[in-house]
């Protein structure tokens, strides 16, 4: 039985799976703060997300997707600044000392982790309030880049194309799968793919690095796109025009939805961590043959134009969307909430 604090502590978290040593640690989990040793050069990028049970994921998650989400989305912001991931700190409120749960959890952030030589470096632990009996997972990472090369919002020209990574609308998609919210017929195979988007974005770690000489400017996905890129927009103080027709929806997602709602999640449904970039247009053939060598598909799907808003088109002509994405504070929250992040 692990009994308190530093029983969970040492047996979860401070393993050789999480909290490996990386060149840039001077000391990791144990006093009262991680010592880190930036390299000459380079700039930390840093950035925190948090999960709440209830509102970003389900009572029931599985605790190996949820470690792996937990994560995922956080190197998700170090991917849309072209930042490598170095450390991690974390924290938690839970409700109990759930071996099963924790055990899961850890094992799901170790496979993250690893993957991308992000180590745990430190953290919090506390018992949540007996009120609410409810989790929340808080992860702060850490990454680095070279001085002045991160990639901005704010650097959009008129001109420019918009590109998107992936497909859009699946994580969305798999949250009302999780809520028995699609077509009855939808097979398995759909079903399991929609699911694992939600949980289990892609990484776009490698694709970031590789935008930053590139890319004019970009943003992860988190509410969806009406509402991400509309940031770039205001950020860079210049329109879009994006035309339907062109984004990119998976197989599942058709198989999942009318046309509609395929429409509705790609555009608003949010969770789905692939990057929107804008670029200029003779860097086009460079990027695609960048993200083509690691595997990674890019679809353009509209261009920056003079104006602030977005104007969304279909077959060529203007159309009007009423949609936009998720506001914390400002949509209605009844339970898990699609979009949510
Ligand atoms: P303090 O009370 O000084 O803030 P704690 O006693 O909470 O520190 O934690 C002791 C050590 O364990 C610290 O190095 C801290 O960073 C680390 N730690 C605490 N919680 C976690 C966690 N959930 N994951 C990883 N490390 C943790
Ligand atoms: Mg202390």
């Amino acid at each position: 039985m692990a009994s308190d604090e530093f029983d969970i502590i040492r047996r979860y978290f401070n393993s050789s799976e999480l909290a490996f040593p990386i060149p840039e640690l001077s000391l990791g989990i144990g006093d009262d703060c991680a010592l880190l040793r930036p390299a000459a050069g380079m700039q930390l990028a840093i950035s925190m997300d948090i999960l709440q049970e209830g509102v970003h994921f389900l009572p029931d998650a599985d605790p190996y997707l949820l470690g792996q989400r937990t994560l995922l989305v956080n190197l998700s912001d170090l991917a849309a600044m072209g930042a490598r991931p170095i450390c991690f700190t974390l924290g938690l409120c839970l409700p109990t000392a759930d071996e099963v749960w924790l055990d899961g959890f850890s094992k799901g952030l170790a496979q993250v982790a690893r993957e991308h030589r992000c180590t745990l470096v430190g953290g919090d632990l506390s018992a949540s309030n007996p009120a609410h009996a409810s989790k929340t997972l808080c992860v702060q990472v850490h990454g680095e880049l070279p001085v002045g090369t991160a990639l901005r919002r704010s650097g959009a020209k008129i001109g420019d194309l918009i590109f998107v990574t992936g497909t859009l609308g699946d994580a969305a998609a798999g949250l009302k799968v999780l809520r028995n919210a699609c077509k009855e017929s939808l097979s398995k195979l759909h079903r399991a793919a929609l699911v694992d988007a939600f949980f289990v974005p892609e990484s776009r770690i490698e694709a970031g690095q590789l935008l930053r000489s590139l890319a004019s400017a970009c943003i992860d996905l988190s509410d969806g796109l009406a509402s991400d890129l509309l940031h770039i927009l205001q950020a860079s103080d210049v329109g879009a025009r994006i035309e339907l027709d062109a984004l990119p929806l998976s197989a599942a997602l058709r198989a999942a939805h009318s046309e509609a709602e395929q429409r509705r999640l790609a555009i608003s449904g949010g969770d789905d961590y692939e990057l929107c970039f804008t670029l200029p247009a003779e860097n086009t053939e460079a990027m695609r043959q960048a993200l083509g060598a690691i595997g990674v598909s890019v679809t353009g799907i509209g261009a920056i134009t003079a104006g602030t808003d977005i104007q969304w088109r279909e077959l060529g002509e203007p159309v009007v969307l009423k949609i936009s994405g998720y506001k914390h504070f400002h949509s209605a929250l009844a339970g898990v909430v699609e979009g949510a992040h």
